[in-house]
């Protein structure tokens, strides 16, 4: 266990062992106003046509349940992509960052603050704020800004003030605690806007509420076209929000889920992101989850490929699907999604993020997992634009041929 632990201040928030608060007493007072104002508004039938008006007409949902012929058959069975890449901003993030902004609005909040690594999530809470018409506050590594300069120039256009993180390493995990400290002071007239099923209570529930529209309506496509549910679902993911948001509807159902980690170069803890593999349980950001660490407890920096993947730790929900055997933990390394990126631009015209190219990979590997009549529904979470640079590196300078 994590040596850095505090002590679990309020007792919300478990999923099994997992989650809770494990904060700053100075941070209870948001906490809970949080969780009682989103236990309030959220069941209202007011904010959900708020919400859904914003996902529909400005996000763009329902997002299609896509029948890839091709890649079914590369693989044996029957292959559906849920396409959460064309929601406006090109990933999943949009049906968070719209769910929190529109409860801080209601919590009468004028601000969002968020950390971000990749700058993804720092641009989909810019575009959630200006919507709503709150400001917008960007912590990030100074690291990560000079990795990132073209999310960096998004969110200057979308009007963000940035704030670069120096302490520790100046990657996200650092950026996390420095927003988590900022918030304490400032959460009168300031919402927190977590990126993913992480953190502490109310965050990991909260995040996977607002994405579950995902699931409510992958099970609406798929009965509509198969008429029945399908057999497994596949994501991939880091603190698990898109995985999550597929999964939720289907938890008391009859339906696998797969769950694909970035394994990185290869599997240790110097070289991967695949906290269920060389992770454990320990604190952190205020929750009991699987994380990577060393022998010590202290958090271990994750290593992949894909920004979007570079996160510690799992969510808490995910730790404990993990845990009791509702839920496979896979990974797969940075040379199998790469080509995986190549397969799926070559077969269906879809160029899929490093992120997303995590499931397809998997699933390339892994034929012999899925049925020839099965059904299995792969979240694709997002589109490849924003990686295009990597991807070109990847095949270019490591001499490892042609594209
Ligand atoms: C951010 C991101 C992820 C990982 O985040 P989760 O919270 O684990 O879903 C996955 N896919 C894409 C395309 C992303 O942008």
């Amino acid at each position: 266990m994590n040596k850095l632990v505090q002590v679990e201040v309020g007792g919300r928030g478990r999923y099994g062992e997992f989650g809770g608060q494990f904060v700053n007493e100075m941070l209870m007072p948001a906490l809970i106003q949080l969780e009682e104002k989103f236990e309030k508004h959220y069941p209202q039938t007011s904010f959900r046509k708020k919400f859904e008006n914003l996902l529909k007409n400005f996000g763009g949902r329902p997002t299609p349940l896509y029948h890839a012929e091709k890649f079914s058959e590369l693989i044996g069975c029957r292959v559906y992509l849920k396409r959460e890449d064309l929601l406006y901003g090109g990933s999943h993030k949009l049906n968070n960052t719209l769910g929190q902004a529109l409860l801080a609005q209601e919590m009468g909040k004028n601000r969002l603050i968020t950390e971000t690594a990749a700058g993804m999530h720092g641009v989909a809470t810019a575009i959630a704020g200006n919507a709503l018409e709150l400001d917008v506050g960007v912590f990030m590594g100074t690291r990560d800004i000079d990795r990132q300069p073209s999310n960096v120039k998004r969110m200057e256009l979308l009007g963000v003030e940035i704030t670069p993180v120096k302490i520790g390493r100046g990657v996200l995990k650092d950026a996390v605690s420095d927003t988590l400290r900022e918030w304490a002071s400032c959460s009168q007239d300031t919402h927190y806007l977590m990126g993913s099923t992480v953190g502490p209570h109310p965050f990991p529930e909260m995040v996977a509420r607002f994405q579950s529209v995902i699931g409510r309506e992958i099970k609406n496509q798929i009965i509509e076209k198969e008429g029945g549910l399908p057999d497994a679902i596949v994501a991939c993911g880091s603190g698990g929000s898109n995985a999550l948001g597929a999964f939720r509807p289907f938890i008391d159902e009859d339906v696998e889920f797969y769950f694909v980690e970035g394994g990185g170069k290869s599997l240790d803890a110097d070289n991967s992101a695949a906290a269920f593999q060389v992770g454990a349980p320990g604190v952190i950001h205020g929750a009991l989850t699987y994380t990577l660490q060393d022998e010590a407890g202290q958090i271990k920096p994750s290593k992949t490929r894909s920004a979007g993947l570079n996160y510690p730790a799992r969510g808490p929900q995910l730790s404990h699907l993990y845990e009791t055997g509702r839920m496979k933990a896979c990974y797969t390394f940075d040379d199998q999604v790469f080509e995986a990126v190549k397969m799926m631009a070559k077969t269906e015209g879809l160029i899929p993020a490093l992120e997303t190219a995590h499931a397809v990979a998997y699933m390339i590997d892994n034929k012999e997992k899925f049925g020839r009549y099965e059904t299995v529904v792969l979240n694709y979470s997002g589109r490849g634009d924003k990686d295009m640079d990597t991807i070109l590196r990847y095949f270019d300078d490591e001499n490892r041929g042609k594209i």
